[in-house]
């Protein structure tokens, strides 16, 4: 088959498809937007489905549907985007799974649009479910085809960990044959699928039965290498993912080629890792993310054996690897750096589009707030969350999807008034209705700004679930007093009838909620240009 360039992220669709699924689903989150962006115009002509989901945990259940009637499903998200989708991810490894159930997760250490750094590899292990970490887009087309047949073979979820620059990188990816789907076919055994106390005490038993078998995959797998190395080296090196590409650059430069092992696919291989002791006075490990193989090495290794890494300072805790980093934990000498130009240049901090709906709205928050003496104004995930940065600074929050509407009524609980939650349409429908839905039964005190752009803006113009039309019936049928229910337009570079509305609400003694609509200035353009290829 033909050899195609493809980011990371699109060589784990390309594979998919390859694989067979009956189904992909996801919510967008940088950076693993682009595999479902790959399927989805693909799904009509390949004959499987690919949709975009709600949230990650309806999109996880969907496609553990998908796997109860034998047809193969993919799940993607980002990382943060797995701790949403918890529940069914890590009790679906104790179900008998039908069709293969692969879960590509993106980690984005440096964090270059996520609120954390948090380690899928560590989550996988929570689950005691195989994980792949592939370190380049062949390798992500390679373990995606995998990872599919081991979830097949092991009846559970299989991982696959990506980082930001693997999803984002382009590389030449030779493909191969693609296989039929399965057959559909209902499972053989329902209560397998029952998880009451006595059959998830079995499934339990059952999965951490198999987990031997799991250990002995991984340490046959042959994305697991030792590389033995020269007798005068005194220390070996363990990599993982795209650490590889990293030491074996810089490896050159060492003049002697130390034992190396490449971890691939977890459980961690602990005999190879002994046996890379067994040539090495001390071992450095290079991994993205967290010190999670560094940890698991020292309790392999008998005590007092001295395994460096992220924990022992030899390498940042925090950020991602570079060839410079990877240069001084290897104890060679930085390479000569090209120094930046001396002009004077402007910083430039990220900044709402110009035209952007949401200028006006914050415009028409800080006008609304300034009649009170003290407010707090929580916040969300999107592209409002810019609104935190001057010139507005007009929210105080954001710490994950949907957390805005709870904790603007645990601040109004706490006794702060006024107390105004500001949220994206998508993110509302994300994670943001559950929390409404306590603040309504409570009578909180408390104004939801719904700001409804028309689209999921901030990871490129992805379709919301519900059209706008469609907001105020299920606000009304929540219980959103009709009379503190208002839908408004917001009138470009005229936020005072916004701002007046909103102070009235904030006065209220109970759950308010405005909408304010107006599209997102992208996406106009998009649909523009779409109307102009017509
Ligand atoms: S993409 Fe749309 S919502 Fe985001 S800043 Fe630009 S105009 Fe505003």
């Amino acid at each position: 088959m033909e050899t195609q360039i493809l980011l990371g992220d699109e060589a784990v669709a390309l594979a998919a498809v390859h694989a067979g699924i009956g189904g992909a689903y996801a919510y967008p989150g940088t950076p693993s937007t682009e595999i479902l962006e790959y399927l989805v115009p693909r799904a009509a002509a390949g004959g499987f489905t690919a949709h975009w989901c709600v949230n990650e945990k309806t999109a996880y259940e969907q496609a553990l549907g998908m796997s109860m009637l034998g047809a193969r499903a993919l799940v993607a998200m980002k990382h943060v985007g797995l701790n949403v989708a918890m529940d069914p991810f890590v009790n679906s490894a104790l179900v008998a799974l039908g069709g293969g159930l692969v879960v590509a997760v993106a980690d984005d250490p440096g964090m270059h649009s996520s609120q954390n750094e948090q380690d899928t590899r560590i989550l996988a292990d929570f689950a005691r479910v195989p994980c792949l970490e592939p370190a380049d887009p062949q390798e992500a087309y390679d373990m995606t085809r995998e990872a599919f047949d081991l979830s097949e073979r092991f009846g559970v979820p299989v991982v696959l960990r990506l980082v930001t620059r693997l999803c984002h990188s382009r590389a030449a990816v030779a493909p191969r044959p693609p296989r039929a789907p399965n057959p559909v076919a209902k499972a053989p055994e329902p209560q397998d699928w029952i998880l009451l106390p006595h059959n998830a005490r079995r499934r339990w038993r059952g999965l951490l039965d198999r987990l031997p078998e799991m250990r002995e995959a991984a340490a046959r797998a042959a994305c697991n290498v030792l590389v033995p190395g020269g007798r005068a080296a005194g220390f070996g090196v363990l990599t993982a993912g795209l650490a590889r590409h990293y030491f074996s650059a810089e490896a050159a430069g060492l003049g002697f080629r130390p034992p190396w092992l490449h971890i691939g696919m977890y459980p961690a291989p602990e005999e190879a890792i002994r046996r890379l002791a067994a040539g090495a006075t001390r071992l450095l490990v290079i991994e993205e993310g967290y010190p999670y193989l560094e940890r698991q090495v020292r309790g392999v290794l008998p005590h007092g054996w001295e395994v460096r890494g992220k924990e022992s300072g030899d390498l940042p805790l925090d950020g991602e690897l570079t060839p410079d980093l990877v240069r001084s934990a290897l104890g060679l000498p930085p390479r000569p750096q090209v120094e930046p130009s001396s002009l004077p240049l402007p910083g430039r901090p990220p900044q709402l589009c110009k035209g952007c709906p949401h200028a006006d709205s914050f415009e028409a928050v800080r006008e609304a707030l300034a009649a009170f003496p003290q407010s707090v104004v929580t916040a969300d995930i999107g592209c409002y969350t810019l609104g935190a940065l001057p010139p507005y600074s007009a929210i105080e929050s954001c710490v994950c999807m949907g957390a805005s509407v709870g904790m603007a009524k645990g601040a109004s609980d706490a006794g702060q008034r006024p107390a105004l939650a500001v949220i994206g349409d998508s993110t509302f429908l994300h994670s943001g209705v559950a929390p409404l839905m306590d603040a309504l039964a409570a009578n909180t005190p408390m104004t939801l700004l719904i700001l409804d752009n028309g689209t999921v803006a901030m990871t490129g113009l992805q379709p919301t679930r519900l059209p706008g039309s469609r907001l105020e019936p299920l606000l009304l049928g929540m219980g959103v007093d009709r009379e503190h229910l208002h839908v408004v337009e917001v009138a470009p570079r005229r936020p005072g009838e916004l701002a007046a509305l909103l102070r009235d609400e904030l006065a209220q003694a109970g759950v308010s909620v405005i909408v304010a609509v107006r599209d997102c200035v992208e996406l106009a353009k998009a649909e523009r240009r779409e109307s102009e290829k017509a």
